[in-house]
């Protein structure tokens, strides 16, 4: 259950109030629209009207499903002045790993000019290999700031364990949980309490509706947002890297009417088709797209393979950019009860 509060309540009241009836209540904000509080599961059986009757109490709504918070999420939902679900798609890209000072200014001097507003680069990179490259590590974070301070863009990176979400927060508008942690829940509540915005990718097995609870914890522990990234499920068939579900997209878009984007560069691991599924990307309602690019991606330290040239990333910059979404985007969620996904 949510119990949503009057403008004028005493949150605190209504707390020990709700706490007499035997709930346990915990209390959600959001930065702008009322306080909330969430009835635990665990909270005795009370009708919703006792709750109404409160003081201060202004509804009580009843959550069929298993996510209330992401099912009241609205769109659009700003990161550093970039609204995902407005009426511009939202271009993410930088290279895989920042390298060095150089090598992350360099491309952000080139993204910027493009349209580009938040540059994605992993200072800590998620590796299958142990012996794979790990990423620079915390010094990167620094470069990477610059880097966009420089060029008037914000800043999205992954934090991959607890011990570096500080650091991480510290340095991005956006915090980035990959593929392969979408199921540490500690991490998750990590993250969270740092209260910026999350761009949640979705773990390579995971269900849609793990996905969904994986935002939900987000929510639930503070964050200020979820922006779902669909960047493929483990398939059988290697020919790509992954299979890049983009049926999920749409139902994450026109049923669920949540921010979804999707990263063709690890779906496919290959080049020669970010263009083409960027465009389906878009058509299955995608609000946003995250590419890796490398200046010289024979010499890339992760990832080159996927990594656009720079002539191609200027091609996709413009025809992604220009005008209308080919699909049309995904209406944003007016204010108000929100309607049940079927
Ligand atoms: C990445 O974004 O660089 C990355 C490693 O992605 P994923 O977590 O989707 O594998
Ligand atoms: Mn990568």
């Amino acid at each position: 259950m949510i119990v949503t509060l009057a403008p004028d309540a005493d949150p605190q009241g209504v707390r020990r109030a709700l706490t007499e009836m035997g709930l346990w209540a915990c209390r959600y904000d959001r930065e702008e629209g009322p306080v909330c509080f969430t009835v635990q599961p665990w909270s005795e059986a009370v009708q919703p009207e006792r709750i109404l009757s409160l003081e201060g109490v202004e509804s009580v709504a009843r959550a069929a499903s298993p996510h209330p918070l992401i099912d009241r999420q609205r769109l659009p939902l700003s990161v550093a002045g970039v609204r995902f679900g407005g009426p511009r798609q939202v271009l993410m890209a930088g290279p895989c790993s920042v390298e060095s000072p150089e090598q992350i200014r360099r491309i952000a001097s080139r993204l910027a000019p493009l349209g580009v507003r938040l540059l994605r680069g992993g200072a800590f990179k998620p590796r299958t290999s142990p012996y794979a490259f790990q990423g620079v590590g915390e010094q990167a974070l620094g470069w990477l700031r610059a880097a966009a301070d420089e060029f008037g863009m914000g800043v999205i990176t992954e934090a991959l364990g607890e011990s570096t979400v500080d650091a991480v927060a510290a340095h991005a508008e956006m915090i980035q949980i990959g593929s392969r942690n979408m199921h540490s829940y500690s991490l998750l509540r990590e993250v969270a309490r740092a209260g910026k915005p999350v761009l949640l990718k979705r773990g390579m097995a995971a269900t849609v509706e793990e996905w969904l609870l994986a935002g939900e914890y987000l929510l639930y522990h503070g964050a200020a947002g979820v922006v779902f990234c669909e960047r493929g499920i483990r398939g059988f068939d290697p020919s790509t890297r992954n299979l890049l579900d983009l049926a999920s997209v749409a139902l994450l878009a026109h049923v669920h009417r949540l921010p979804v984007v999707v990263d063709p560069s690890h779906a496919l691991g290959r080049r020669d088709l970010i263009l083409p599924l960027s465009r389906a990307a878009r058509a299955a309602g995608a609000v946003g797209l995250l590419i890796e690019t490398h200046d010289d991606p024979g010499r890339s330290l992760s990832d080159g393979p996927q990594a656009l040239l720079p002539a191609e990333f200027e091609e996709l910059a413009k025809e992604m950019l220009r005008g209308e979404s080919i699909g049309g985007t995904p209406p944003g969620r007016e204010a108000g009860p929100t309607a049940r996904p079927r």
